[in-house]
């Protein structure tokens, strides 16, 4: 069991205080390594060490300090990869383990039971992913393909909470575009999940406060995380719903990411980078008349609160 205050990340376990000490942001659902070309195209693939770690260094100069890598068995994602882009663009990197969703497992997630899904998670965070020493310091990104589990996304999703009751890492989902995800919340506390170490994800796609507050209130965290991923949504209606949480006093349980998957959204290819939530969403946040101390609040302070497992 992960202590709270203790990050797992590619390069060992380091303390949450030692993170926050540096004063920057940490961006909890990003893609560093992946290969999603099967479903969506060749511009989804994240396989050139020299590309990503110059977009890591230009990330850490506009203040990101830690980066979670979302990817699992159906990102393809290769964690030596991981553990070399963050050393060689002076990031730190966190790894994850589990399956994503339907039309991306492997077939084991058909063929075994949740307690064999269930013991390799937790393998993975303990010992190494695949035959590796990176171990996996997230369960992440869990996910539906549309409004109700598939029979194989439930046994993903019971093996996914039991290894975070095992483990006590956090763990981040994926909705399709925000929708089913009173489905996720239910299927995760039933499995045991801490729903204090669970983000709801991409709930930034759905312009629902009410399902803003529905997240909030089960007592998971708000993902914020497709921020300046403008395919899905206008930036603009993500400041808006995020300014009426706030006022609505719901500001400190939500976190901010990009969900960088495309090689066009990368800096170097003419797109605004993982750096997007510091660059572009905290402008509009102030355009939109929020805090300082609010901005503070939601960029920096709740993500290492909900990643450490700690008040920050
Ligand atoms: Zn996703």
């Amino acid at each position: 069991m992960l202590e709270p205050g203790t990050i797992r990340t590619v390069a060992g376990d380091v303390h949450l205080a030692d993170l926050m000490a540096t004063g920057g942001v940490a961006l909890v659902h990003e893609h560093l390594s992946c290969d999603l070309s099967i479903g969506f195209g060749p511009e989804y693939v994240l396989d050139d060490a020299e590309l990503v770690a110059n977009e890591l260094q230009a990330a850490h100069a506009a203040g990101v300090r830690l980066m979670v890598d979302v990817g699992n068995s159906g990102h393809l994602r290769d964690p030596l990869f991981l553990r070399e882009v963050a050393s060689r663009g002076g990031m730190t990197v966190m790894a994850s383990a589990g399956h994503y969703r339907e039309g991306f497992f492997p077939d084991v997630v058909a063929s075994q039971s949740v307690e064999e899904l269930t013991a390799e998670i937790v393998r993975e965070i303990e010992h190494g992913i695949g035959q590796t020493t990176v171990r996996a310091g997230a369960i992440a990104e869990i996910g539906m393909s549309g409004e109700t589990a598939t029979p194989a996304e439930k046994k993903a999703f019971a093996a996914s909470a039991a290894a975070q009751a095992q483990t006590g890492v956090p763990l981040m989902t994926h909705t399709a575009q925000g929708v089913g995800w009173r489905a996720q919340i239910e299927m995760l506390s039933d499995g045991g999940a801490d729903l204090n170490r669970v983000v709801i994800g991409h709930m930034d796609c759905l312009d629902d406060h009410e399902a803003h507050v529905g997240v909030i209130e089960s007592g998971a965290w708000l993902g914020f995380d497709r921020v300046n991923s403008l395919r899905y949504q206008s930036d603009e209606v993500r400041a808006k719903r995020l300014a009426d949480l706030i006022d609505a006093g719901h500001g400190g349980r939500v976190v901010l990411s990009t969900d960088t998957a495309m090689v066009t959204r990368l800096s170097t290819r003419g797109g605004a980078g993982y750096m997007a939530v510091l660059t572009e969403f905290v402008p509009l946040l102030r355009q939109h008349g929020v805090s300082e101390e609010w901005i503070k609040r939601i960029s920096v302070d709740n993500a290492w609160e909900f990643l450490g497992g700690v008040r920050a």
